[in-house]
């Protein structure tokens, strides 16, 4: 969702939160601004690319200021809802991320008050109420005015003569970057890693004060200590390194992905995860939650997990366990989130902590709110993941997923080797998926001339057709919609025709026969089919109008080959069209808000 970035130290201000807001672009937004306070506090905001904006900016002498990109929930796009948002004395200045839920009562009575609003956003109610209880400190003021606020939100507020910001966040992500002489706000590392590495994590209602030589954080009105964290990511991971788009290079980065991630498994001391408590009291049933692709990587888990280990796995949308959801009986649950801040997905787990489940988290971002409320992470080593679409997250999941399953697999000895070696081949055949990418090309080039695509699966590459049509919508605005392909006949048979492609998803396993059988189906009412394919399946050539092959693996690893030819055809059609691939319309990168 949106950006917010601060800085205050010994350089102007103005450069350092401009570069700082374009690396939180990936993140999705609609209108940017920023603040900088000298003897008063200017802004300049308007519903523009960071880019844009930076080009007509005057010059802001100052060192010490605040930006950020908007994703809106209140009030349209536009200049006046834009952030910062001021008070009426023009001298204090707020960026927000998150959502008050009291806004309206909270406008009415400071208009009663006299306070005058010029923005229909609910954040502007922060800057009127710290100026409201402005005496003198504004940590004090920050701080009163927080009691009033129901909400979620990650605040940055300063004011023209105060050297300092002050922060102050609650189920939203903010960070602060720690440096020589200066030190840095931000939603997230990737903003700040041209100037430090160090970084701070800040806990939920936490309010914190920084300055040029300081960093002092309260909670609850007494001191606390939070452990500044040193970040391994560097600035290349997060840049496009030659590649046209953050997503190729992303999808190019999956087999040291691969290798990265099931690496540090391996090298690890302890077990990645511990799930006994559900395996061996044969009560059990474990619940896998998560959203969006994330919620695809469970699915693809819930197969993987009852192959190999005969007991029950439920998935759940978190958004929607979070309203309907029973938890499981024996309270084992795996939580995946990309970011670790995923709105949803942090509901769940607050939820399923209350009610005694043991919570295994699975995400990308060490030091992340999920990861710090779990009981135990699962580290995935994807590297900082710009495009807007996830690939290489998903792909990563896919390996912590395996790598939680091996240890209680209920497979022979050699069976279980077999399988350990498939994983380690992985990276390998997944390189060979990247170098057919001309075949891929050449289907992108076919499909993006098309309205509407279905993708079908069955068994554990259905998840994998989901997959492939979210990435295609994603990114190349083309209707498209996931199926098992048992379920064609049972209502979407009626949209197919001419017009109307089919991406088939065929694994070498006992669903391959069947599979074959819906392709016939399909072509009989003369959709075009493009088959994904294991090599030297001789039968789906004389079917499908187009053919993707890809290397041979054991069934269980499927969608990590076919995922990853999914991505390329996305990427590809999109391009075609010629989207904003990295920045697709309405999406934000990570998802916090309900
Ligand atoms: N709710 C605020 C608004 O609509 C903040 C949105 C955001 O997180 O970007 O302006």
């Amino acid at each position: 969702m949106c950006g917010i970035v601060g800085y205050i130290g010994e350089r102007q201000a103005k450069p350092v939160l401009m570069s700082s807001l374009s690396r939180l672009e990936y993140r999705g937004y609609d209108s940017c601004g920023i603040a900088i306070a000298g003897s008063h506090v200017e802004v300049y905001k308007d519903a523009v690319r960071v880019k844009v904006l930076e080009k007509v900016l005057p010059p802001m002498p100052g060192t010490m200021g605040i930006g950020h990109t908007r994703w809106a929930t209140h009030g349209e796009p536009s200049q006046v809802n834009a952030h910062p948002h001021g008070d009426c004395t023009g001298e204090i200045s707020v960026v927000h991320n998150g959502v008050i839920n009291n806004f309206q009562k909270l406008k009415q009575q400071l208009v009663a008050e006299g306070h005058k609003f010029i923005s229909e956003t609910d954040t502007e109610v922060i800057s009127h109420l710290v100026e409201k209880y402005y005496v003198g400190n504004l940590e004090e003021a920050v701080t009163v005015a927080l009691h009033d606020i129901d909400g979620s939100y990650a605040i940055v507020v300063l004011k023209a003569d105060e050297p300092k910001l002050v922060v102050a966040r609650k189920d939203s992500p903010l960070i602060i970057g720690v440096g020589d002489r200066e030190n840095f706000v931000a939603s997230d590392v990737p903003a700040i890693l041209d100037y430090t590495s160090r970084v701070i994590y800040l806990e939920d209602d936490d309010i914190g004060v920084i300055t040029r030589d300081s960093i002092n954080i309260r909670r609850h009105n007494a001191d606390v200590k939070r452990k500044t964290h040193q970040i391994s990511w560097n600035v290349e991971d997060a840049q496009k390194a030659g590649y046209e788009h953050f997503m190729l290079k992303e999808i190019h980065e999956q087999p040291k992905v691969i290798r990265d991630t099931i690496g540090g498994y391996i090298s690890a001391a302890e077990p990645v995860a511990d799930l006994t408590k559900s395996l061996d009291t044969g009560l059990g049933e474990i619940l896998i939650l998560a959203s969006g692709t994330s919620y695809h990587a469970a699915l693809i888990g819930k197969y993987i997990m009852e192959d190999l280990f005969k007991v029950a796995v439920r998935t759940e949308l978190a958004s929607e366990f979070n309203y309907y959801g029973q938890s499981p009986v024996r309270g084992q649950t795996i939580v995946i989130t990309q970011s670790g801040e995923t709105a949803d997905a942090l509901k769940a787990i607050k939820r399923l902590k209350e009610e005694n489940c043991r919570v295994i988290v699975i995400t990308n971002v060490p030091g992340s709110t999920a990861s710090r409320i779990a009981d135990q992470v699962v580290d995935t080593r994807a590297g900082p993941e710009i495009s807007v679409a996830a690939t290489k997250s998903f792909i990563a999941q896919l390996m912590a997923l395996y790598w939680l399953a091996l240890p209680y697999a209920k497979v022979d000895i050699r069976k279980l080797d077999n399988l350990i070696m498939g994983l380690r081949q992985l990276p390998g055949k997944v390189q060979r998926v990247l170098d057919n990418v001309n075949a891929v090309s050449e289907c992108a080039r076919q499909l993006s001339k098309y309205n509407d695509v279905f993708f079908i699966g069955r068994g554990i590459n259905f998840p994998v057709a989901l997959e492939g049509a979210l990435k295609l919508k994603e990114i190349s605005y083309i209707h498209a919609e996931g199926y098992a392909a048992g379920e064609l006949k049972h209502g979407p048979f009626a949209l197919l025709g001419a017009d109307t492609p089919v991406v088939a998803i065929i694994a070498q396993d006992n669903t391959a026969e069947v599979m074959l059988t819906n392709i016939k189906e399909v072509k009989a009412r003369r959709s075009p089919v493009i088959a994904v394919v294991g090599e030297d399946n001789e039968a789906i050539s004389e079917l499908a109008d187009s053919v993707i092959t890809v290397p041979q693996v054991d069934a269980i690893f499927s969608p990590v080959v076919n995922t990853v030819v999914l991505q390329l055809l996305a990427y590809y059609t999109a391009k075609y069209r010629g989207c904003p691939i990295d920045f697709p319309r309405n999406l934000a990168k990570s998802v916090t808000v309900e």
